[in-house]
């Protein structure tokens, strides 16, 4: 059982990125507006998860690693509707079968004690015990993959390329979340740790770009409020024509990107974040229609890119695949297609 257990665990979480997304997710579900992430040896030592959240109640103790159990999901109807990132109950549980895990938390009742959680590879409590804690949680993963051996030198070996989207990711979570302090350290296998970047709980996502990318980056850039219209239509057999509406739908892309320069602009970290209702994800094609439109006034360099795509809950599907990275949109090509058109009616409206 255990062995399933194991495989299972593994489609939740995927690789260092997995568990990251996992467990600052749970920090926001938590309501923290603060989330403290560190790492030692780029997450391949360790990976641990601040938040000053709700803190977790002792009933909840017990169940916490076990797996499906999730204090998120009310109803099925939620589904569709999602408001809280988690809701599958999955990731504590597949972090205990894949690492040394251990979670410390406190409720602002509790205050200034808390306790300190382990468990077993199976997500049963092994043991708390009592520690100084201020209201949160924070979640400790060391040695990820340690009892899965391909898996770890897979890991280990593509430790570089994997950084590469941990970081890309923090970036996002940084820059869309306003109210959020937010900061990411590392402490390299000899060295002393370092804040690698953090934001101030700003009210504008302008002033969490300017903490995460620096000052310069705000000199190239321009506000995106697009909207676009979606004609309805027919798509047999998916799940945002079962409702049969003949409305037409509004999507806004909202957000902000690099002002076009003819020639040699300047230069602009080729940062590109997108976000589906605030929630990061990668959308290549999306991604595509900018950096077209965009070299063709300067085929040199590529768009800093903050975007987030703003339409009902039902003209979308997170749940395609288990990160929740992937997503499925109503009507895409359309969209790209009315995207385009706006965006080169967006250029074509600047001074230079
Ligand atoms: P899910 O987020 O899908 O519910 P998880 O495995 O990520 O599943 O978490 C299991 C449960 O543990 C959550 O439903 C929540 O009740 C609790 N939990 C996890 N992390 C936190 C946190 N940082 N603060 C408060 N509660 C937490
Ligand atoms: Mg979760």
């Amino acid at each position: 059982a255990r062995t399933v257990h194991q495989i299972q665990s593994g489609q939740v979480i995927v690789d260092l990125c997995s568990v990251v997304k996992e467990l600052v997710e749970n920090g926001l579900d938590a309501g923290a507006t603060s989330i403290e992430v560190r790492f030692k040896n780029q997450g391949l030592d360790s990976i641990e998860v601040q938040d000053n959240g709700s803190g977790i109640s002792k009933e909840n103790y017990e169940t916490l690693a076990l797996k499906h159990y999730t204090s998120k999901l009310s109803t099925y109807a939620d589904l569709s509707s999602l408001q809280t990132f988690g809701f599958r109950g999955e990731a504590l549980s597949s972090l205990c079968a894949l690492s040394k895990f251990s979670v410390t938390t406190c409720m602002a009742s509790d205050a200034p004690k808390g306790s300190r959680l382990e468990f077993e590879t199976s997500g049963k409590l092994r043991g708390t015990g009592v520690v100084a804690a201020q209201k949160g949680t924070t979640v400790t993963v060391e040695g990820l993959f340690h009892n899965l051996p391909v898996r770890r030198r897979e890991l280990e070996r593509n430790i570089k390329r994997e950084w590469n989207r941990v970081i890309g990711v923090l970036n996002q979570y940084a820059c869309i979340k306003t109210g959020l302090k937010f900061s990411v350290s590392q402490q390299p296998n000899k060295g002393k740790r370092m804040i690698l970047f953090s934001t101030k709980g700003n009210q504008t996502t302008r002033d969490n770009i300017v903490n995460v990318f620096g000052a310069k980056t705000l000199a190239v850039l321009i506000p995106l409020d697009l909207k676009l219209e979606l004609e309805p239509t027919s798509t047999p057999g998916q799940k945002w024509n079962t409702q049969n509406d003949d409305t037409i739908h509004e999507v806004y892309i909202r957000g902000h990107v690099s002002r076009p320069a003819h020639g040699e602009g300047r230069q602009t970290p080729d940062r590109q974040m997108f976000f589906v209702n605030g929630r990061p994800c990668g959308l290549p094609q999306f991604a595509k229609v900018f950096n077209e439109v965009y070299k063709s006034y300067n085929a040199s360099q590529s768009p800093f890119i903050f975007a987030d795509i703003q339409l009902d809950t039902h003209l979308y599907d997170v749940n395609v695949s288990p990160d929740k990275r992937t997503i499925l949109l109503h009507d895409q090509n359309r969209m790209l297609g009315n995207l385009r058109e706006s965006l080169v009616a967006l250029f074509a409206s600047q001074d230079y």
